[in-house]
């Protein structure tokens, strides 16, 4: 990985890092949002429950993402990211674009299967 690259790497992640960060924020102010008993009737209720149930799962699934994404920055900074940890390597550009929080390269990969 040249060093161009890895910059415009660490852009893409600090984007993807701040879109997720504003939607955890906005999912997590839509799974908090209590609607009024007595406002609503029973099949209102049930749907923003549903609602609510694909919020949080949504959430779950950012949570998790952002978790890569944090971690992977951090090796960035450490400068152990994009080396293969068995064969020391650089790992593939194509497969860290599709798999940021790779740790080995694809040949190594290939045979641990
Ligand atoms: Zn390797």
């Amino acid at each position: 990985m040249t060093s161009e690259e890895k910059e415009a790497f660490i852009i893409y992640l600090q984007e993807k890092r701040q879109k997720l960060l504003s939607r955890i924020k906005e999912l997590k102010d839509l799974s908090l949002i209590e609607s009024p008993d007595c406002a609503v009737d029973k099949i209102n209720r049930e749907n923003s429950f549903y609602d609510k149930a694909v919020f949080r799962e949504s959430l779950v699934k950012a949570e998790n993402e952002l978790e890569i994404i944090s971690s992977v920055l951090k090796r960035i900074d450490s400068g152990n990211f994009g080396i293969c940890e068995k064969c020391g390597k650089d790992i593939e550009v194509n497969l860290l674009k599709v798999k940021p929080e790779s740790r080995f390269c694809i040949n190594c990969l290939k045979m641990n299967k």
